[in-house]
């Protein structure tokens, strides 16, 4: 069990309020056309037709949750940390302690809260990712790649961590990671709207971290597109400029559309927003 900061959780809004408009409409609508394809595809094989891939797909997108709980996220989860350094107060205790005020503050670790997840560190082989996922059916974990920490330990930019970490345990609290949502992506996938639910839940995520973390540490998520080395160099304000100088063309709409995170321009914008209007409240563009 992981030593706790000596930090009281704040009462912050609601998963309800940190949610982005469009994830449970989007939700929502995997499970209504979920229930329509299974209940199509059993009126079919009562009346003795033959289904094809799509149709068996479906069927078994509702055994998906306990195959992935029972074998997927398990294989995954040995997978990940046997080939990981795990993070702890020994083991990069600068970051952990950033990841663990953080947690704490969301609400995870401490008497009659959800445990905070174990943190992982991999090597990201020039890709500067993380992510959350479950090990089992209850327990979670994050990894971070070693990419975004050289931000912190190669060019001193924690202020990522905090908001990326932030952004993980955003993900885990607002449920991101529970395995019956794993029901939903076959119909939706096949409608071509799996990347528009996964956009939802990511700026839901990015809200969560803009309200539990200084909004001016989420600028270091530039790092992302301009990469680690050149990250700190980039001129913040001549880089939103750039963008309201390019027109508001169609294509970055067809571009978001097809995007399971908001492109850059729209997700840094939407960052953005949250500075200039001093709130966390910000709902990011869809499109
Ligand atoms: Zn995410």
């Amino acid at each position: 069990m992981t030593n706790l900061p000596q930090q009281t959780p704040t009462a912050g809004p609601s998963i309800k309020e940190l949610r982005h408009w469009a994830e449970m409409p989007f939700i929502w609508l995997g499970i209504i056309l979920t229930a329509i394809a299974v209940a199509s595809v059993f009126i079919l094989l009562s009346v003795g037709a033959e289904l094809d891939e799509d149709a068996a797909l479906i069927m078994t997108a509702l055994l998906i949750p306990i195959f992935a709980g029972v074998v997927l996220v398990r294989h995954m989860y040995w997978t990940k940390i046997t080939n990981s350094v795990e993070m702890n107060e020994h083991q990069f205790p600068e970051a952990y302690k950033i990841y663990l005020d953080v947690a704490t503050r969301m609400g995870f670790g401490g008497e009659g809260n959800p445990p905070v997840p174990r943190l992982y560190l991999e090597n990201g082989m020039g890709g500067m990712n993380a992510f959350a996922a479950k090990c089992n059916f209850s327990d979670k974990y994050v990894v971070i790649t070693s990419d975004l920490m050289d931000l912190a330990y190669a060019h001193g930019d924690f202020d990522i961590l905090e908001f990326v970490f932030a952004h993980e345990l955003g993900h885990v609290k607002c449920g991101h990671v529970n395995l019956w949502r794993l029901a939903v992506n076959p119909v939706m996938t096949l409608v071509r709207l799996q990347a528009t639910m996964t956009r939802a839940t990511e700026y839901t995520a990015d809200r969560c971290a803009s309200y539990y973390v200084e909004p001016h540490k989420a600028m270091g998520m530039i790092g992302l597109y301009a990469g680690k080395n050149m990250s700190h160099r980039v001129d913040i304000d001549e880089y939103f400029a750039s963008i309201e100088n390019h027109k508001d063309s169609w294509w970055i709409v067809v571009a978001n559309f097809l995007a399971d995170h908001a492109v850059g321009w729209r997700r840094m914008q939407t960052l953005k927003r949250c500075i200039d209007e001093k709130t966390w409240d910000i709902h990011g563009k869809m499109l």
